[in-house]
């Protein structure tokens, strides 16, 4: 048995000699490769041939040849064939070779190396000793266990071996004793890790714990010192938390021996992988540091011999922390020198940034982390609560004024967004209209004036009016960020988010939508989930944009003479409710994966620098200009160049005889003169455009739209929304004859809705728009294309495909609703 416990690995094996895999030992994501590769326990390999520099070595397994480097060779553990054979021989006689393979393998798999790690005092000892039956000496100080101490115990048919390590608060390398620990973890490779936590002290306990998890490694978390939990009269949902970290947590009284046995049963499972909670997650150093783990990854994903020796998030987290040991170790591989000068660039960027040390800014996260995990999980006994002093968190997350406080907030932040941002929007606006005028001026009549006026400067000037509240929005939201009240209000949104299946951070996004779509899909940025994300930016859609408002206001007040503010909450809750709908469903088709809870982190209260915030918000500026701009451009100027062309359209009538005959004829006064040469302009315009591209296509899109009760003008006007919605709006005062350029007043247009008829078809005569076609069109325009720079922003953001998807789904909904509406509207009235 002893022989057993000599420990061989795959690369010892010579040419030709072969032997029995018992165990892959490494991180989770090297023993998932090799295992897929077929390295697992029970199979015989034979090494062939080693190349001329002994690496890498190619293996002969079930028949058929890998490679493997020395460095993973090593990482593998077997028994040779005769020792195998023997040990199977003496228990079990005639048996088929392969099946005595098996078993005498299954002897040595069921050995697991486990070893007990946590902060000094926590009970690792006593643990140790109760469990295995020793008497080591414990202590009520540090510094008892001194070096380590381990032993065997059996449990059903596994041999389990316990190593006791020194206490420490945390594995870095400040003190020899972490050091210590961290090699054991690291070389020796225990199969499972036992995470003793004093759960009196969770907060400081629990630190280790994000250290452990950024190994990737098999964590079990006993939770000692449960009697003193209890005797607090404190509630802790340890079950729920687990589920968060993705580490089975078992309450233990290692002094009394209570627990331990479901914590070695726990063990075998884990070590098994049994254990359904048992799941790897990362701790969330938030946007700023995963920028810079994100780059140094791929770096080191790019060489597997660094992929092989450390699970590469967290050579990253050490590399950014400046772990001299670790460094050292690292550089000696190869590949690293041009990563170690890479970190060291992003130690610069990111002390810049904080104004702290990355180690610091690390070990912050990772308090936040923890907060936001035992906020979550952990509730004081009432009786203690009240001596405790009151923190900025009592308010700001409290059950209470959490809630209102956000409100708050929010309600401060869209109000500076709009109201602060109207008057800066209003100068651009005027500036805009003085370029197009002046323009207008200096060009001769034509199609490039009109291109430069209607097209390029209309599209630009339709942009950059939005950008003083693009960047008033987005510096409130970086503010909320850098103070970090935005992880906040996440967690007071998150049980709310949580019902339909998002994320609490979802919910700014989702309130932003209101303002405009295109920011909104911008800030889904801060969601660390794909999936969050995903589902996020598929229902801001429907969040009824400020650009639709215009449309529902004419369409309201024209055909729904009371309750006017109530039909407008109707149509912005209609958005509300399906997108509760809609994200309850894509959440079964697309993310059908169960729902794992996860830590909502509360990182520490920052005090912003404004140059920090400023440059969060131009560089979010910016994109939106230079992203969104030149496709809203793209999509105006194509758009008009539709309107605009065919020239050479053939009149029904002569409306130019008509000007001239009006503007000849000296008896009328020059009043009625300019209103009758306006009309007849008016339904010039109107005509040519019928006749333009764009209106041939709303005329062959009349009979998709018919049965929502539309005619070929809102089909045009439907479409031209498609590049941005308020030109639904200026299409209709085009299509319906009114020169709405040039009196904004809406009024006019009312009546010329009101009476416009049906000139052609089954319904000539008809009135076009009822209130029920009203409604149905606010519906559509609601939930239709959202816009050309939106599609931009979501394939920006996540790919083409869901920009596509997006598209096609949105508008056949819209289709569906207002076809609802108006049908079984018009059954009923
Ligand atoms: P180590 O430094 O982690 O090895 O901790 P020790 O095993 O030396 O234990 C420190 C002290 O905590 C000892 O006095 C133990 O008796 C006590 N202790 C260990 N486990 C428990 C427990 O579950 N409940 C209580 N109340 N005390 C415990
Ligand atoms: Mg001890």
């Amino acid at each position: 048995m002893d022989q057993a416990l000599q420990k061989k690995y795959l690369s010892d094996l010579q040419n030709g000699e072969s032997g029995v895999i018992t165990k892959v030992l490494g991180h989770g994501s090297f023993r998932k490769r090799i295992n897929e590769m077929g390295f697992v326990a029970g199979t015989t390999v034979t090494p062939i041939k080693k190349a001329p520099l002994q690496d890498p070595v190619e293996y002969e397994l079930m028949g058929y040849r890998v490679l493997l480097r020395g460095t993973e060779a090593h990482q593998v553990e077997i028994v040779s064939e005769e020792e195998a054979k023997l040990m199977a021989a003496s228990v079990f006689e005639g048996t088929l070779v392969s099946d005595i393979l098996k078993r005498s393998v299954k002897e040595k798999t069921h050995t697991i190396n486990v070893a007990l790690v946590g902060n000094p005092n926590c009970g690792k000892t006593t643990l140790f000793n109760y469990a295995t039956g020793k008497r080591e000496r414990v202590g009520n100080y540090s510094g008892v266990t001194v070096d380590l101490k381990t032993a065997r115990l059996v449990k059903d048919d596994y041999t389990i071996n316990i190593t006791d390590l020194p206490g420490t608060y945390s594995i870095s390398e400040y003190t020899p004793e972490e050091l210590y620990v961290r090699q054991h973890i690291t070389d020796d490779k225990p199969d499972v890790v036992i995470n003793v936590v004093d759960a009196s002290n969770l907060e400081r306990n629990l630190y280790l714990t994000t250290q452990l998890i950024d190994m990737n490694i098999k964590v079990i978390i006993a939770l000692n010192m449960f009697d003193e939990l209890e005797k607090k009269g404190d509630n802790f949902d340890y079950v729920q938390l687990g589920k968060m970290i993705g580490i089975p947590i078992i309450p233990t009284i290692a002094s009394k021996g209570r627990g331990l046995d479901e914590l070695l049963w726990k063990v075998i499972d884990v070590y098994e992988d049994k254990d359904p909670i048992l799941r790897h997650i990362h701790v969330n150093y938030g946007s700023i540091i995963n920028e810079s783990v994100n780059k140094l990854k791929t770096e080191i994903k790019k060489h597997q011999e660094l992929v092989d020796n450390y699970y590469p998030r967290f050579a990253c987290i050490k590399l950014l922390e400046g772990d001299k040991t670790f460094i050292k170790h690292f550089s000696t591989l190869p590949f690293s020198s041009d990563i170690i000068e890479m970190s060291k660039v992003e130690i610069i960027r990111l002390q810049k940034e904080f104004n702290e040390r990355t180690e610091t800014i690390i070990a912050n996260a990772k308090y936040g982390f923890i907060k936001g995990a035992l906020k979550e999980t952990y509730k004081e006994s009432t009786v203690k609560k009240e001596k405790r002093k009151w923190g900025i968190d009592d308010f700001l997350t409290n059950r209470w004024m959490g809630f209102p406080l956000f409100m708050i907030f929010m309600w401060a932040m869209f109000q500076a967004t709009f109201s602060v941002g109207s008057y800066p929007q209003h100068w651009i606006d005027l500036g805009v209209q003085l370029i197009a005028h002046t323009i207008e001026n200096i060009m001769p009549v034509g199609s490039l004036r009109d291109l430069m006026v209607n097209g390029i400067i209309g599209g630009i000037g339709g942009v950059i009016v939005f950008l003083p509240n693009i960047l008033i929005l987005f510096f409130c939201i970086s503010l909320m960020e850098d103070t970090g009240y935005m992880a906040r209000a996440a967690f007071i949104m998150d049980r709310l988010m949580h019902k339909i299946g998002l994320h609490g951070k979802s919910f700014i996004p989702l309130l932003m939508g209101f303002g405009c779509n295109v920011p909104a899909i911008m800030s889904t940025r801060t969601l660390e989930n794909k999936k969050d994300r995903l589902l996020t930016m598929l229902i801001i859609p429907f969040m009824s944009c400020s650009a639709r408002l215009p449309v529902y206001i004419l369409l309201i007040s024209a055909f729904f003479p009371y309750h006017q503010g109530l039909v407008l909450l109707s149509v912005y809750l209609i958005g509300v409710v399906l997108a509760i709908v809609m994200a309850l469903l894509f959440k079964n088709i697309f993310f059908a994966k169960k729902d794992v809870p996860f830590v909502m982190e509360l990182p520490p209260y920052r005090i912003p620098t404004l140059r920090n915030t400023s440059i969060h918000m131009w560089d979010k500026s910016v994109q939106y200009i230079t992203k969104m701009g030149t496709t809203i451009l793209l999509a105006s100027i194509l758009i008009w160049a539709l309107g605009y062309f065919p020239r050479n359209v053939k009149f029904s009538k002569n409306y130019d005889s008509a000007i001239t005959a009006i503007q000849s004829n000296n008896t009328i006064p020059d009043s009625v003169k300019i209103k009758g040469l306006k009309t007849i302009e008016a339904e010039k315009e109107a005509e040519r455009l019928e006749k333009s591209y764009i209106g041939k296509m709303g005329q062959s899109i009349e009979p998709v739209i018919q049965p929502l009760g539309f005619d070929w003008k809102i089909g045009v006007s439907i479409l031209t929304g498609l590049a941005s919605k308020e030109i639904v709006l200026g299409t209709m005062g085009v299509l319906y004859q009114t020169d709405f350029s040039v009196d904004k007043s809406s009024a006019n247009l009312h009546t010329k809705l009101q009476q416009q008829c049906y000139t052609s078809g089954t319904k000539i005569g008809k009135k076009v728009f009822s209130p029920l076609v009203a409604f149905s069109l606010m519906v559509f325009v609601l939930v239709y294309f959202p816009c050309v720079a939106v599609i931009a922003a979501i394939k920006r953001e996540s790919d083409w495909k869901w920009a596509v998807f997006t598209m096609v789904y949105t508008t056949g909904l819209a289709w569906l609703l207002a076809f609802g509406v108006y049908q079984i509207g018009s059954l009923i009235f």
